[in-house]
């Protein structure tokens, strides 16, 4: 993420801004061991996890793929080529990733996953509203931070 937010603590009401730094990304474990990882941010007063984002094994390779499209559109269109055909499957791709994003988070919301010191931490949902890629327009992942 490289935008600043505005964020309103869920546990304290406290409110501050983050940027991409604040933003982290790790990897749980579910009842059945099953690797979830998951991106959340920390209140800076009570140190209250936020999770904005879960992904599994799943949605990451359809973050992979994405990343590979955008390098490759973004190289045929300094070559002043056609995009067209890379540009649709990147919009395809994000929108299943979308969906499938948003069924984990239906799945873990409130749930307990295990972290990876073995604890089990509530999986807090904050919803956060990220920018659609319209057709058109390249787009990019609507998250992206540092593993
Ligand atoms: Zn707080």
């Amino acid at each position: 993420m490289d935008v600043k937010m505005h964020c309103t603590c869920l546990q304290c009401g406290n409110q501050f801004t983050l940027d991409g730094t604040d933003v982290r990304k790790t990897e749980y474990k579910d009842s059945s061991g099953k690797s979830i990882w998951c991106t959340y941010f920390w209140c800076e007063k009570c140190k209250t996890k936020h999770f904005v984002q879960l992904d599994d094994q799943t949605t990451n390779g359809m973050l992979v793929e994405l990343i590979k499209l955008l390098a490759r559109i973004t190289k045929l269109q300094r070559q002043n080529k056609s995009v067209k055909k890379y540009r649709k499957r990147y919009n395809d791709i994000t929108k299943k990733l979308e969906a499938a994003r948003k069924k984990l988070a239906e799945t873990y919301a409130d749930k307990t996953l295990f972290n990876a010191y073995g604890i089990e931490e509530v999986i807090r949902m904050y919803n956060v509203e990220f920018p659609e890629v319209s057709d058109g327009q390249e787009g990019r992942p609507s998250i992206q931070c540092n593993m």
